[in-house]
Formats: C-alpha cells, sequence, structure tokens
C-alpha cells in the first residue's frame, strides 16, 4: 500500500502516521524527520525560516529512499509542490487529504513539543508528555521546533497554501484524494481513516 498524508502543517500527518505505520507494518517515511537530521548548515538554515528544500534535491532525496522499500509506505511531508507530485506518478498511491482550518493548526503547532531523541510527537494540552519535557517513550529531551515559533508558523502557512494546496485539485482530478475531516480528536481521525482506506 502506497499513501501519500497531505495537509496544513499541524493538521496531524505525523501523528497519524506513526499509528498507521503500526497498524499496517509500513514505514513511516517523514521528509521533514530526513531533513532535520541532516547536519548541512544551507538545509537548517531553510528549515528554521519555514521555507521549502528545492524541488530537485527532495525529488533525489525521496526516489532514493523510495527504491528501498518493496512493500508500501505512508509519505508524509511530499510531495508540496505540483514538481514533487509528478515524480510519484508511476506508484498510483492513495492521498490522504487533512482537512482543517488555519485557526486549529496554528494553536496545534505553538503547543507541540517532540522528542529530540525518537521524533515522538507531543501537544502541551491535547497529548501531554508525563513528566514535563521528557519524553514518556525513551527518555529524550523534549523540543520545541524552530520553525513552530510564531513568526515562522504564519509564513510556512502562506507558502503551504500558495504551493501545496494546488495539490488537493490535482489529486481529486486524478481519482485519488480521500478526504480525512482532522479537526477532531486524534482517535476520531485515524478511526475515520481506518474506515475510509
Ligand atoms: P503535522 O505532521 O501535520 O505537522 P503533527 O502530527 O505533528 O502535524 O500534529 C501537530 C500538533 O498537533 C502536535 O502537537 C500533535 O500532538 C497535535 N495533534 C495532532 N493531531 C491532533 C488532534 N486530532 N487533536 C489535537 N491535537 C492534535
Ligand atoms: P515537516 O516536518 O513536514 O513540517 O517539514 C519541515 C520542513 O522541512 C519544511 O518546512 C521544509 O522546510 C522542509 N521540507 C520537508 N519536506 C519538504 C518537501 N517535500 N519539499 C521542500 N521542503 C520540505
Amino acid at each position: 500500500m502506497y499513501l501519500i498524508l497531505l495537509g496544513a502543517p499541524g493538521s496531524g500527518k505525523g501523528t497519524q502516521a506513526e499509528k498507521l505505520s503500526k497498524h499496517l507494518g509500513i514505514p513511516h517515511i517523514s521528509t521533514g524527520d530526513i531533513l532535520r537530521n541532516n547536519p548541512d548548515p544551507r538545509i537548517q538554515a531553510i528549515l528554521n525560516a519555514g521555507k521549502f528544500v528545492s524541488d530537485n534535491e527532495m525529488i533525489e532525496l525521496v526516489t532514493n529512499r523510495l527504491k528501498q522499500e518493496k512493500n508500501g509506505w505512508i509519505l508524509d511531508g511530499f510531495p508540496r509542490t505540483l514538481t514533487q507530485a509528478d515524480s510519484l506518478k508511476a506508484y498510483h498511491a492513495q492521498v490522504l487529504y487533512f482537512k482543517i482550518d488555519d485557526e486549529v493548526v496554528k494553536k496545534r503547532l505553538s503547543l507541540r513539543r517532540t522528542c529530540s531523541n525518537c521524533k515522538a510527537i507531543y501537544h502541551l494540552e491535547t497529548k501531554p508528555p508525563t513528566n514535563n519535557s521528557i519524553c514518556d517513550l525513551c527518555g529524550g529531551l523534549l523540543i520545541q521546533r524552530n520553525d513552530d515559533k510564531a513568526e515562522v508558523i504564519e509564513s510556512r502557512l502562506q507558502i503551504y497554501h500558495e504551493k501545496t494546496a494546488p495539490l488537493i485539485a490535482y489529486y481529486k482530478k486524478e481519482g485519488s484524494l480521500i478526504e480525512i475531516p482532522s479537526s477532531g480528536t486524534a482517535e476520531e481521525t485515524y478511526n475515520t481513516i481506518i474506515e475510509l482506506i
């Protein structure tokens, strides 16, 4: 099974991808996580500013990564542009579109915390860790991503609407889009996905 998770930053893609990966037994591939692990200061500066890494670099990265997977995948964070989407055409993937309002997303992003070690995702209100800033799963330190600061959130959402939102119509036309209402709880969203895929 090939699944593309499409939606605004903070719409819940990473949260659902983790659950789906366990349920379906296929890997969760997050381009954001891969890039955050890249020590190149040029890449880190792009991420901190909330801008996009170039299509050429992203397509090369993802094409090579997907070649290693024979039994399917869940892609989270790619494609983000029409050019990136064209590079995946041959897979005929199902696309889950996480539909949600910007205001909800802004609140989620400002309270998101991420484990610096295992990348587990928390939220200070809806999914708080048991111990303040320590990961329940691995004991790693929880951090706020640089791009989850208020001023970067605004510009990431603007870039999302300009460059990524056109993919909704693109996949609708292809007949591969499944719309997932995403402003409910994580459990409600997960149950909807399981019903629809
Ligand atoms: P994305 O991968 O799309 O950027 P995340 O999965 O990281 O989004 O979720 C963003 C934030 O919102 C995280 O702090 C996460 O814990 C929280 N979150 C995810 N899904 C829900 C939900 N359905 N209800 C409330 N909070 C959520
Ligand atoms: P994410 O973890 O999906 O929110 O991605 C974090 C950041 O990584 C984005 O804001 C971009 O700077 C970069 N990034 C991730 N995926 C892509 C992509 N497909 N194309 C361009 N940049 C990306």
